[in-house]
């Protein structure tokens, strides 16, 4: 008996040893003001990258939500977005691509976008299954110089957000590569196997700045 209670214990403290803190971004209602600036590792001169997070909202029917933004001074150089009719999309510097997906809802979704400028193959993964892949700006590269905004969409460099594009439930591990992940390297961040964080955006590490009503939560996971 007593000897099974330890065991317990051990097994206990090892899986407590094993989990990890998170900052988590609550954007409780719906605003024009509420908005996390995120500071990369690196230039978003990109022509490949993989950007994952993980979210859950309870926004339902007829209404974009941002979901993730970099803009420069002139252009939105990478947002993306669930489009009124629930699909999800992304856009690079003018017209985008749009998928049919398992919609985003309350429960957490782990979120994945893909894009490789050379052959344009683009995909987003839901909870590490992905779409079919879409063919899409090839030889484009996102450029340097803009600022990265979560739960706005800015429509000046930073600022003219709209309260009904804007994000409201509950985001975090948005990390960023240069680079496309694989299918399985895709699985084991959802799965958490994976220990390789981004290489533009890490968000166990990331300068964020919040502003507004956002709430930063800590997370054991
Ligand atoms: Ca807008
Ligand atoms: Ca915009």
């Amino acid at each position: 008996m007593q000897l099974s209670a330890s065991l317990l214990i051990l097994a206990m403290s090892t899986a407590l040893a094993g989990s990890i803190k998170v900052t988590s971004l609550v954007f409780p209602t719906e605003t024009s003001t509420s908005y996390v600036e995120v500071t990369p590792l690196k230039d978003l001169a990109l022509s490949a990258f993989t950007l994952c997070m993980r979210v859950a909202t309870e926004l339902q029917g007829k209404r974009e939500v941002i979901l993730f933004a970099y803009r420069t001074q002139t252009i939105d150089e990478l947002n993306v977005w669930r489009e009124l009719d629930g699909r999800l999309s992304f856009y690079l510097a003018g017209e985008g691509v749009i998928f049919r997906t398992p919609e985003l809802g309350p429960m957490e979704t782990h979120l994945c976008v893909t894009w490789d400028s050379q052959s344009g193959a683009s995909a987003i993964f839901v909870d590490g299954r992905k779409s079919l892949t879409k063919i899409y700006k090839k030889n484009h590269r996102i450029r340097s110089g803009g600022k990265i905004i979560l739960g706005q969409d800015p429509d000046h460099f930073v600022g003219k957000f709209e309260p009904k594009q804007s994000f409201v439930g509950e985001m975090y591990d948005i990390n960023m590569w240069d680079s496309v992940l694989s299918q399985s390297e895709i699985q084991d961040l959802l799965s958490r196997k994976q220990v390789q964080l981004g290489n533009v955006i890490d968000w166990n590490s990331a300068n964020i700045r919040s502003h507004g009503q956002v709430q930063l939560v800590s997370l054991e996971v």
